[in-house]
């Protein structure tokens, strides 16, 4: 059985269809997988191992019936920001747990509508603030990923860092996940999968748990370039319930996977080149450029001049929202009520007792910087410097197709280490938070080893609406990685 949770998620369509196993087969292997691993990973909140065989015969039903969808039978794990019919949904936070949903999501309701399979629910960040998995009120995750002759514990990113631990420790064949500032692309790079964060509009929002709206897209992780492209066709599509949700059609991403790159133009924006960043990230990035030459791309030095102040402004835009957002957690309709004697010491005390440190911290700068006096100086400001963020884009995708960048300023760390210093964690996003305050798509592809021999990606940055470039070239970009690498199984 353990040889199914090994397939890619391609290669488990091909092997279903070829009726080589079942979906229920699929589904209990999967399931086997995640309770042997869980009590060390803490991937999964929740695991939903009897909705997942319900689910699976249900599938093999349809099969039989010469009714399959495009992921019949596909066994998934489900960042636990996705709302799920009568299936709780905590956002990673105290103030949620024991919230049953009345309703799905869209993005959920799409891959179920293609004949998905439900495994569970999956660790993340609380309301999906942070970049190491450690702010969630259930516990950090444990990277599979260990450093060559160390038995430390490491991250495996955040904020989708039980998405990303899932699919590379094989506990699911790809998962959902969400990016308001890199949260899809850095758990990807830490873990050696693939991550793709789609153009905004192109995932409905909706029953997706609001961290900062202007921001959050949902999309894939998972093992390949082209099981990215499987799923991300499965869960876009417009949706009339959320009003930025883009009616334009859907591609089939994966007819892009494996397309000739040749005469593509690439940037290389020098600003991307920031102070400190270790060489081997440094070489790691010009080993890509070396490959997407080879692949007949022309490549050329590109500027982005507001890029410094891409990380000060998504810290000011998106704690902004978040405190808007979360002014709905009061004790009245969700989760948890913590008691008092007035209306206002409910809300207080539910909101003190709820809520961990970040979410905390986020909600302080968001009141802080919208509140009169201060709005001009800091959110307009904000505000402004992100029309120039992407403005900076729009000039060099007249000279260039897609761009080159690392994914993340550095491999895996250790849990525990960035936790006292704020800042340090936010450093992470560097690279990534740009893509989601211009709107636009960005892949990471998992592209080479640390010295220490943990996963580094590297990343692609298209035109709006482009994702089908960014296939072909973090396809061009896996083959020639030849990423085959696996984390050593301790767990
Ligand atoms: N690490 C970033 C933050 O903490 C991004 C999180 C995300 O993309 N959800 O805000």
């Amino acid at each position: 059985m353990s040889t199914l949770t090994g397939l890619t998620l391609k290669a488990a369509i091909d092997g279903l269809s070829a009726k080589t196993f079942s979906a229920e087969e699929l589904a209990q292997a999967h399931v086997t997988a995640i309770a042997a691993a869980n009590p060390r990973l803490n991937a999964f909140i929740l695991e939903t191992p009897d909705k997942a065989l319900q689910m699976a015969r249900a599938s093999d039903a349809r099969r039989a019936k010469g009714e399959a969808g495009p992921l019949e039978g596909i066994a998934l794990g489900i960042k636990d920001l996705f709302c799920t019919e009568g299936v709780q949904a905590t956002a990673g936070s105290k103030i949620l747990k024991g919230f049953i949903p009345p309703y799905e999501s869209t993005v959920t309701a799409n891959l179920w509508r293609d004949g998905a399979v439900m495994l569970g629910k999956l660790n993340l960040d609380e309301f999906a603030m942070g970049s190491s998995n450690q702010t969630s009120a259930y516990g950090p995750v444990t990277n599979p990923w260990k450093s060559q002759g160390s038995n430390q514990a490491l991250t495996p990113g955040g904020s989708s860092g039980g998405s990303a631990a899932a699919v590379a420790a094989d506990l699911c064949l790809g998962a959902t996940a969400t990016d308001t500032g890199g949260s899809i692309r850095q758990p990807a790079s830490f873990t050696g999968t693939v991550g793709i964060k789609p153009t905004y509009g192109r995932c409905s929002r909706w029953g997706v748990v609001a961290f900062a709206s202007s921001l959050d897209q949902a999309g894939p992780i998972a093992k390949t370039v082209e099981d990215a492209a499987i799923l991300l066709t499965s869960m876009s599509g417009h949706d009339p319930k959320d009003s930025t949700s883009l009616d334009i059609a859907v591609p089939d991403f994966s007819a892009f996977v494996g397309k000739s790159v040749n005469g593509l133009r690439i940037g290389i924006p020098d600003e991307y080149r920031i102070e400190g960043m270790p060489e081997e990230i440094a070489k790691l990035w010009d080993q890509g450029v070396e490959w997407l030459k080879a692949a007949g791309c022309e490549i050329k030095r590109v500027s982005l001049p507001h890029t410094k102040y891409a990380l000060p402004a998504y810290y000011i835009v998106a704690p902004a929202e978040a405190s808007s957002n979360l002014a709905r957690y009061d004790g009245m309709r969700y989760g948890l009520r913590a008691e008092g004697a007035t209306l206002s010491e409910v809300y207080e005390n539910t909101r003190a007792e709820g809520f961990g440190d970040e979410v905390k911290r986020r909600i302080l700068i968001g009141a802080y910087v919208l509140s009169a006096g201060y709005y001009d100086a800091y959110y307009l400001k904000a505000q402004k410097v992100r029309r120039k963020i992407a403005d900076d884009f729009d000039v060099v995708f007249h000279e260039v197709d897609a761009l080159l960048t690392p994914t993340a300023p550095s491999a895996a760390f250790a849990l525990g280490e960035k936790n006292s210093d704020p800042i340090a964690m936010y450093l992470n996003d560097v690279f990534t938070v740009t893509v989601n305050l211009a709107g636009l798509p960005g892949i990471s592809v998992p592209a080479g080893l640390s010295s220490t021999g943990l996963p580094l990606g590297l990343q692609l940055i298209g035109r709006a609406l482009d994702e089908g470039t960014l296939f072909s070239l973090a396809g061009a970009v896996e083959d020639a990685a030849a990423f085959r690498a696996k984390p050593t199984k301790w767990w």
